[in-house]
């Protein structure tokens, strides 16, 4: 491969709409009286990964990776330790956690999330409408009987008739719960949307009706979607991309079939192996990962996963793996020092 052949997006892009850049969300310990800081849980640990328009980028890994804490530095519900979340303002790119207060709150406007609990997340002492009503109201928009047309459309648009706009929470079903969590997260015209498990607490028959209803609303409303789960078959059927996250870090991230196909990272093909497989002809040898997860707050010295990896050579437990593009797909990266990478010097900045 000729030098600086490999191109990584940057703010040029125009497909880009978020830029995360060296990102970091550490944690405080305290301890004694004083509440001395004795070290940091590195929930989110030096993370990069952009997201183009209209794509679903999913975010997967064992419980405690720190999947949720990077969604919630997206939408700034965290405020991150360091690192940047460049997002695109019409031709300007420019870093959420620069910005002025006045720019800071058009910008959540942009970004909204859908969390996993659809029973706390609804003020169970408000109505429907009242819980559509505010935010549209502290951003400004329209006028009264522009806002109620909305929420009656918006209703529509995740199948409940405009009505149940005067009905409280307790009235509804959890699938019901989480239709109107989505249709309210979309109230202010959001760009991106942060999905933090959005069907996991509901039962499997009404799933696949959310996550249908999901891909519909992304095509019609151009949205880019965040998605967060641990379940690797949701995240297949939903993303275009999928990362997969170990302790604060991003192991290895592809295009979907790329990844379920081809996963070059131990930690990835440990996951798919305890994918269940139909057809008992194709069922592969499911791969058990020894061990616990390393505390986020004394990560492995090495690869993160060492302690784990059953492929572990010497230099793993010495030397970190550069997250870096592979050899055959630009678009595919991984970090790990068996996998065939482009070398560092061949990266265009
Ligand atoms: Fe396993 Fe080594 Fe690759 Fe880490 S760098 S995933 S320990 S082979």
């Amino acid at each position: 491969m000729n030098e600086k052949q490999v191109k990584l997006p940057n703010e040029h892009d125009k497909d880009v709409l978020l830029n995360i850049k060296d990102l970091k969300k550490y944690f405080p310990i305290t301890a004694g009286f004083f509440k001395k800081t004795v070290g940091h849980i590195r929930a989110v640990d030096d993370i990069s990964l952009y997201v183009k328009r209209g794509e679903t980028v999913g975010l997967v890994g064992e419980s405690g990776c720190g999947k949720t804490t990077l969604g919630k530095c997206i939408v700034r519900l965290q405020q991150p330790t360091a690192g940047a979340l460049e997002y695109r303002f019409g031709e300007k790119f420019s870093d959420m956690l620069q910005l002025s207060k006045k720019e800071k709150f058009a910008a959540h406007r942009k970004i909204q999330m859908v969390f996993q609990d659809p029973y706390s997340s609804l003020n169970p002492v408000k109505n429907i409408f009242t819980a559509f009503d505010e935010p549209m109201r502290v951003h400004g928009m329209k006028n009264p009987e522009e806002r109620k047309e909305k929420i009656a459309h918006l209703l529509e648009s995740v199948n409940l008739p405009a009505d149940y706009m005067y009905r409280y929470p307790h009235e509804f079903s959890g699938g019901q719960r989480q239709r109107i969590c989505i249709a309210r997260a979309l109230c202010v015209d959001p760009e991106l949307v942060v999905c933090d498990e959005p069907v996991s607490a509901l039962d499997v028959s009404i799933q696949a009706q959310v996550l249908n209803l999901m891909k519909d609303l992304q095509d019609k409303l151009n949205l880019t979607y965040v998605f967060i789960a641990h379940d690797l078959s949701v995240v297949e059927y939903m993303s275009d991309r999928i990362a997969v996250m170990y302790l604060g870090k991003i192991m290895e991230i592809a295009k979907s079939k790329s990844l379920y196909y081809d996963a070059r990272h131990p930690y990835t093909e440990a996951l798919l192996s305890a994918i269940p497989i139909p057809r008992i002809e194709e069922k592969k040898g499911r791969i058990i990962l020894e061990g616990d997860v390393p505390s986020p707050a004394n990560p492995p010295k090495g690869c993160r996963f060492h302690t784990r990896c059953r492929k572990c050579i010497d230099i793993c437990t010495k030397e970190e793996p550069k997250f870096l593009p592979t050899k055959d797909d630009p678009e595919h990266f991984v970090a790990c020092h068996l996998a065939e990478t482009v070398d560092p010097s061949e990266l265009e900045s």
